[in-house]
């Protein structure tokens, strides 16, 4: 099966640099550093977040507004507070905001703050959805669903893309296997598979693949070293007292030692080799 094809290879060879005002994602430049936490808390858990986070040279700053949770009874997010405390991160900081929307009725309130819309794992074959944002002029980070095949992730980027938005970065966030150590199973060859079947950039979201902080260091630093265009990492200022996913999110000190850590690998792996194309 393959179904896609404004997406494939075949289609444009070329990679699809996604710029968001100014910054590039999939240019093969440093990879993009995507951090925050896992959920908009309160001003001051975002504003001192994102301080850091700029403080680190990312250039985006991540937080769920709306939160996709398991439970009806877990915290559900600040919704249009949450948005308003990303508006007045994003202006007091610069950094660009990113910002999961559930559905199409949310899109107008959730453009208002997010310069990408995150489109979540249980959404990724929410057609309706995925037409909507592709009506919008408007970058779209399409993470992979928790049980979807990498054919059927890349189709559900052609419903996007089909509609005229071809701004659509992938995120590879671990999915369902028989281990359950890990939260999920981070699929890094699906970084190998997507670059080779599709022009599109892709990044890799550690913390929710492995849902173990202790993992996210080597998780991300492996992304990077397979060629992924960016991270995603989630990062609280008290992961302890997080109201979601604390147990995934890095304390500022150890987000810190990550990033300086992926600098150096992604200067090393800059100045040591041309491309990945070369083991083909
Ligand atoms: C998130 O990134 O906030 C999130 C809910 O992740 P996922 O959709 O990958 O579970
Ligand atoms: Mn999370």
């Amino acid at each position: 099966m393959v179904g896609y094809r404004l997406v494939s290879r075949e289609y444009c060879d070329k990679p699809t640099v996604v710029d968001v005002l100014g910054v590039k994602i999939g240019s093969g430049a440093p990879p993009v550093i995507i951090a925050g936490p896992c959920a908009v808390e309160s001003r001051e858990q975002l504003m001192e977040t994102a301080r850091l986070v700029r403080d680190s040279g990312a250039q985006f700053l991540r937080g769920g507004a709306f939160k996709p949770r398991t439970s009806p009874y877990s915290f559900q997010g600040l919704a249009q507070k949450g948005l308003e405390y990303l508006a007045e991160a994003r202006k007091e900081t610069g950094l660009k905001v990113i910002t999961e929307v559930m559905d199409a009725d949310s899109l107008d309130i959730v453009a208002g703050c997010a310069d990408v819309f995150q489109i979540g794992s249980r959404n990724m074959q929410n057609f309706h959805l995925l037409r909507a944002v592709g009506r919008y002029n408007k970058p779209v980070l399409l993470k992979r669903g928790l049980a979807a095949t990498v054919d059927e992730w890349l189709n559900a980027a052609e419903y996007i893309v089909q509609e005229g938005n071809s701004n659509v970065i992938l995120c590879e966030r671990g999915i369902r296997t028989f281990e359950n150590y890990t939260r999920n199973t981070l699929d890094l060859s699906a970084v190998g598979a997507v670059k080779y079947f599709s022009h599109l950039p892709v990044i890799v979201d550690p913390s929710h693949a492995t849902g173990k902080r202790h993992l996210i260091g080597s998780m991300s630093m492996a992304a990077v070293a397979a060629g992924a265009d960016g991270l995603m990492i989630e990062v609280h200022p008290t992961p302890d007292t997080a109201q979601c996913d604390g147990e995934q999110s890095l304390n500022p000190s150890q987000y810190l030692n990550l990033i300086s850590e992926v600098v150096k690998l992604a200067h090393f792996l800059r100045t040591s080799r041309a491309s990945y194309n070369e083991f083909y």
